[in-house]
C-alpha cells in the first residue's frame, strides 16, 4: 500500500487500493471460513495470549496481505465460529449477509449519529427504525428511542430515565430510598446499572419466581405494597422477556397492572425475546409489552445482526429528555435540528441502524421472525431428546431457544454431577467439538445450549447432546475420583 496519504486514506484517490483491500479481505475471510471444520480449535488462554503478544507493534509488516496472514495466526485460525451448528453456548447468532454488506458503508462513510450535520439521512434511517420497532411493540405515536451498543447499555439508560423520573417526583432528594425490582433470573446488567446510578447493587430486590421461572406477580404486588411501609420507593420494575438462561417471559400484563397501581416505571428487558416482535406465530407471547415505559431490544441476538445493534425504546418521547445535555459547539439548546445525541449516552456513535435497515429492506421482517421460530421449535424437539436420553436430565422445558440440562446417570450423586459439568464443558472446548455454556440452577451446576442457528438441524443438536453424554461417561470411566 502506498505511503502517500491519498492512497491509504479512504477517498477518491484511494479507490483502487480500497477496492483491492476489500476484495483481498473478503477473499481471505471466505477462504478461511471454507476450511473451518468446528466451532473452535480449543486453544488455551496462554497459547492465544502468546501468539498475540509476540507481535512487535513497532515493526509493521508493511502490506495488507502480510498483515492479514499474521492476523490469521493471532486471531482467525482459532476464532470461535457462531455459524457452526455445534456452537451452542451464548446468545450469539449467525449473522445475515445484508447486514454485513451494510458494514461496508457503516465503516467507510463513517457517519456519526450524534448530530444531523454528521449523518443527515442516517438520522432518519435510525429514527424510522426506532418508530417501526415502537409500532411493533404497540407504543402509540408519542414513542421514541435510540440505538445503543447493547442490552446492558439499553438497560442502564432505561434505569437512568426511571431514576430521574422518580427523583423528579415525591422521592426528590432520596436517592438511597429508591429500589428496583426484578426477578432473580433478570440480567446482571440491572445490578450493574443500579451501581452506576448511585443506588448500589443492593438496591435491586429479587422478586420470587414460579416453577417455570417467571416472575411471580402476586409476590411483586406484595413487595411493591410493602416498600412504602418502610419508607422505600419502588423506582422501577424490570420484567424480563426472555431470561438469558431459560428464555422465560415474565407475565407482562400482570406486571403492568402492578406498576400502574403503584405508579412505578415498568421496564421490559427484551434483549433476548425482542425477536418475537417479528414472529407472527409467537408475537402474542409479548402481549402487555406495549404497557411498558421502556423496552430493551437486542437486534444482535434474535434478529441475527452483527454486534453492536440494540435499542432502547420508550413509550413517551418526553421521558428521553433526562438524557439530553446541550453543548454550545454541538447541539446548543436553541438549535432545532434533529440531533440524536440528545437521546443517547454516547456522543460519537456508529451508524449501526444501517445494518438492520438493509436486512429489513432485503429479507423483510417475516424471514427474521421465521428464523427465530425455527430455533424455538428446534429447542422443543431437542428437549425431547434430553428427556429420552438415559444419562441427561433437563432443568426445565424450554421457553425460547435455550436448553438447560445436566449429565446425571441415575447412579450419580448431585455433588458428582456438579463436578462433572465444568469438566465436560472444558473437554468439549479442548477438543473443539462443541461449545456449550454452563449455569447454576438453585445452586446446582447445569449445562446450557443456546440455540440461535436456524440452519442447525435436529441431528446437529442431538449430536451435541449425545457428545455431552459420551464425554460424561468417558470422564466417569477415567476420572481418578471415580475410578479409585
Ligand atoms: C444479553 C442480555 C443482556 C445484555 O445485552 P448485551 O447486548 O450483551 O449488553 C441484557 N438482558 C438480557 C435478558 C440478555 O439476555
Amino acid at each position: 500500500m502506498s505511503l502517500s496519504p491519498s492512497h491509504h486514506l479512504f477517498g477518491p484517490d484511494s479507490l483502487d487500493d480500497y477496492v483491492a483491500a476489500m476484495r483481498a479481505s473478503v477473499d481471505h475471510l471466505a477462504t478461511t471460513v471454507r476450511h473451518v471444520d468446528g466451532p473452535a480449535t480449543g486453544t488455551s488462554p496462554e497459547q492465544a495470549a502468546k501468539l498475540v503478544t509476540d507481535v512487535d507493534l513497532d515493526r509493521p509488516v508493511g502490506d495488507l496481505g502480510a498483515a492479514l496472514a499474521e492476523m490469521s495466526r493471532v486471531y482467525l485460525d482459532d476464532a470461535v465460529w457462531f455459524h457452526e451448528p455445534s456452537y451452542a453456548a451464548h446468545l450469539n447468532p449467525p449473522v445475515v449477509v445484508p447486514a454485513l454488506a451494510a458494514e461496508v458503508f457503516v465503516s467507510a462513510v463513517n457517519s456519526s449519529m450524534d448530530t444531523f450535520d454528521q449523518s443527515v439521512g442516517g438520522t432518519f434511517v435510525e429514527r424510522h427504525l426506532v418508530d417501526w420497532t415502537c409500532a411493533r411493540i404497540g407504543f402509540g405515536p408519542g414513542a421514541d428511542g435510540v440505538f445503543t451498543s447493547g442490552g446492558s447499555a439499553s438497560n442502564l439508560q432505561a434505569l437512568h430515565l426511571a431514576r430521574d423520573a422518580a427523583l423528579a417526583g415525591p422521592a426528590a432528594g432520596h436517592l438511597h430510598r429508591l429500589r428496583v425490582l426484578a426477578s432473580a433470573d433478570g440480567h446482571f446488567s440491572v445490578q450493574k446499572a443500579a451501581r452506576l446510578l448511585g443506588l448500589g447493587a443492593d438496591a435491586v430486590l429479587a422478586v420470587p419466581i414460579d416453577a417455570d421461572r417467571r416472575l411471580d406477580p402476586v409476590a411483586l404486588e406484595r413487595m411493591l405494597a410493602g416498600l412504602g411501609d418502610v419508607g422505600l420507593v419502588p423506582m422501577a420494575v424490570v420484567a424480563t422477556a426472555g431470561t438469558t438462561d431459560f428464555g422465560a417471559i415474565d407475565p407482562l400484563p400482570a406486571v403492568a397492572d402492578a406498576c400502574a397501581a403503584h405508579g412505578t416505571w415498568m421496564h421490559v428487558d427484551a434483549a433476548y425475546g425482542g425477536g418475537l416482535l417479528v414472529s407472527p406465530a409467537l408475537r402474542h407471547r409479548l402481549d402487555g409489552i406495549e404497557r411498558a415505559d421502556s423496552v430493551t431490544v437486542d437486534y444482535h441476538k434474535t434478529w441475527f445482526q452483527p454486534v453492536s445493534s440494540s435499542a432502547l425504546l420508550v413509550r413517551e418521547k418526553a421521558r428521553l429528555t433526562h438524557t439530553a445535555w446541550h453543548a454550545d459547539y454541538l447541539n446548543p439548546a436553541d438549535d432545532d435540528r434533529p440531533h440524536q445525541v440528545d437521546k443517547s449516552l454516547q456522543t460519537t456513535r456508529r451508524f449501526d441502524a444501517l445494518k438492520l435497515w438493509l436486512t429489513l429492506r432485503t429479507l423483510g421482517p417475516d424471514l427474521i421472525g421465521s428464523h427465530l421460530e425455527a430455533v424455538v421449535d428446534l429447542a422443543t424437539r431437542s428437549h425431547r431428546h434430553v428427556l429420552a436420553h438415559p444419562d441427561l436430565e433437563p432443568a426445565l422445558a424450554p421457553h425460547l431457544s435455550t436448553l438447560v440440562f445436566r449429565f446425571r446417570p441415575p447412579s450419580l450423586t448431585e455433588d458428582d454431577a456438579d463436578e462433572l459439568v465444568p469438566r465436560i464443558r472444558q473437554t468439549l472446548y479442548d477438543r473443539g467439538q462443541a461449545l456449550v455454556a454452563a449455569t447454576k440452577v438453585d445452586g446446582r451446576d447445569f449445562l446450557k445450549l443456546t440455540l440461535l442457528n436456524p440452519a442447525a438441524t435436529d441431528a446437529d443438536v442431538t449430536g451435541v447432546l449425545d457428545l455431552v453424554g459420551a464425554v460424561g461417561r468417558e470422564l466417569l470411566a477415567t476420572g481418578s475420583r471415580w475410578s479409585a
